[in-house]
């Protein structure tokens, strides 16, 4: 059965997408720790992101980059944090979260709260981004 990823992925269920290529896509996380948190995610359905090849972990890392980089030109921070749980969705994510301090990467944070209008309007802010470093 497909992942809950691979039905955002495929477009059978809703996302707010920022980026994608070929092999990964990147959408913003429905409970955010902070405005700009997002899942980049392979295409190819694999759980634990460590049974990745060497070469798709490499490519998901650059990809994951090249995301941080549209993120922290929309949403300025002093960092991208970046993070793999994976405990609640099996399909292999990195999550990328802009942070100005420590805390801001605590899972066990209050998630914040968004209007579908304001989620589009963080997602294509970072899209617009994206699309410019291309
Ligand atoms: P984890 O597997 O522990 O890394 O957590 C999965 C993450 O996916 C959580 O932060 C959820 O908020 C997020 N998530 C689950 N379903 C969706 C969805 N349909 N759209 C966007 N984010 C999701």
């Amino acid at each position: 059965m497909a992942t809950i990823f691979s039905k955002i992925i495929a477009g059978e269920i809703p996302c707010f997408k920022v980026a994608e290529d070929d092999r990964f896509f990147a959408f913003l996380d429905i409970n955010p720790l902070v405005k700009g948190h997002t899942l980049v995610v392979p295409r190819q359905e694999v759980d634990y992101i460590f049974d990745l090849s060497d070469k798709d972990l490499a490519a998901m890392q650059v990809f994951a980059k090249m995301v941080a980089a549209a993120i922290k030109k929309a949403f300025p921070c002093k960092k991208v944090g970046e993070a793999v749980i994976g405990l609640e969705v099996p399909h292999a994510h990195i999550h990328l979260i802009p942070i100005q301090k420590e805390s801001d990467m605590l899972f066990s944070n209050p998630k914040l709260k968004f209007s579908d209008e304001e989620f589009r309007a963080i997602a294509e802010a970072i899209h617009q981004n994206w699309l410019n470093a291309l």
